[in-house]
């Protein structure tokens, strides 16, 4: 048994607690959360840290796989200028090196504090990375199609990968890439395979100006490479995935940079289990705009955080991204958007049972949040996160996991 204390404990699921005292078991399960009356004293046997304790962080958008592509492109060149850079530099490095980036990265976010991953593969590079790290990765096993002739070998080596990641004990299921690259059969055949998807969504205006106009600089990448893109529906880009959408048990939308309220609602009605997933770090470093928080926050969506991948972010450690939030949406509260980075993380990957919050029975990890404003209960530019809890306390392979 173990017990934790510091200035405050944010345990998520209910308001932040003044000299909270965490007792944890040995493989830590929360056991109990106490408020000391008055001042927290000097005692035998409790830890007491300077900070804020939090539940582990659950990043739900990542791409270890494409850690060694830091740097490779420039900022604010678009969606399209982004793809192309990372297309041509994606193979261009020896596998020894990007698996070197990957281990590395998935070192780097454990130390910071993450305790669970949702990421999305289009190869098997990283696959022995995530099987033997402490994090939790359900891996997306990702797939697009703009040729009716690729599909049935994209489905079935998706499907091969998906036994390998089984083989060593790795959570995985199928997923379509984006509207824009993906046809209606390619969508057909995975909602086919898979009941939890992670969709790029309406990450560029290019994207809904390809579906609703049928021009745009992704219009001209996907012809100049030879594809014939979908013909114009005169609707955004959202009801492309939504249309194969509607029996998929568990749909993460990502990005969603430029989603409108009638395209939420458009969802809403389609899907009964969607996580907004949001990744403004990225949103900034390739489109240069940031997601529509405050309409999502008025709709109530089931709001995740992710990092997307090195290629676009400086860092996959969650507390960066909510520095970024802290810094931009200054009114959001840190109790608001810790629980997307903790407990919306672990909703959308189907962990809520176990990871999230700070709740007596799940195994969050614990996160040490130091160099905050206390009096405010912000975080400041010099805001530090690390892990507490040691490996085997939040580790949940495969079964809880979607
Ligand atoms: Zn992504």
């Amino acid at each position: 048994m173990r017990k934790i204390a510091a200035h405050y404990v944010l345990p998520v699921s209910r308001p932040p607690v003044r000299n909270g005292i965490l007792t944890l078991g040995d493989d830590g399960e929360v056991l109990n959360l106490s408020a000391p009356y008055g001042e927290l004293q000097e005692s035998e046997g409790v830890e007491f840290y300077s900070g804020a304790l939090a539940p582990g962080f659950v990043n739900a958008h990542c791409h270890l796989e494409l850690s060694h592509l830091r740097g490779v492109a420039p900022q604010r060149t678009g969606l399209a200028g982004f793809i192309s850079c990372v297309a041509a530099h994606r193979d261009a490095f020896p596998g020894e090196q990007a698996l070197r980036a990957a281990s590395l990265a998935d070192a780097q976010l454990h130390a910071g504090g993450t305790v669970a991953v949702g990421d999305v593969s289009n190869r098997g590079l990283t696959f022995e990375v995530k099987a033997h790290s402490p994090v939790f990765y359900h891996t997306f096993i990702e797939r697009l199609g703009l040729r009716r002739e690729d599909i049935e070998h994209g489905v079935r080596s998706a499907l091969l990968l998906a036994e390998e990641a089984a083989k060593l004990g790795l959570s995985a299921s199928l997923t379509p890439h984006a509207p824009y690259s993906t046809l209606p059969e390619m969508y057909a055949a995975l909602a086919a395979q898979s009941g939890s998807w992670s969709v790029h969504n309406q990450e560029s205006r290019e994207e809904n100006l390809l579906f609703e106009e049928g021009r745009g600089a992704l219009r001209d990448l996907l012809t100049a490479i030879g594809l014939t893109p979908a013909p114009p529906t005169g609707k955004s880009s959202i009801y492309h995935t939504l249309q194969h959408a509607a029996g998929v048990q568990r749909l993460l939308l990502v990005h969603n940079t430029f989603t409108s309220p009638d395209d939420y609602d458009a969802a809403a009605a389609c899907c009964k289990n969607i996580s907004w997933v949001l990744c403004p770090s990225s949103n900034l470093y390739i489109e240069h705009a940031l997601p529509p928080l405050q309409m999502l926050r008025a709709k109530g969506a089931s709001i995740a955080l992710g990092t997307d991948s090195l290629a676009s972010n400086a860092s996959l450690n969650l507390l960066d991204e909510l520095k970024l939030l802290a810094e931009r949406f200054p009114d959001i509260p840190l109790s608001e958007t810790l629980r997307w980075a903790t407990l919306g993380g672990a909703a959308a990957l189907g962990l809520e049972r176990t990871l999230g919050s700070l709740d007596k029975g799940k195994r969050p990890g614990v996160v040490l949040l130091s160099n905050l404003d206390l009096d405010k209960l912000k975080l400041t530019p010099e805001t530090k996160s690390r892990l507490l809890t040691k490996k085997n306390a939040y580790i949940c392979r495969g079964k809880e996991a979607i």
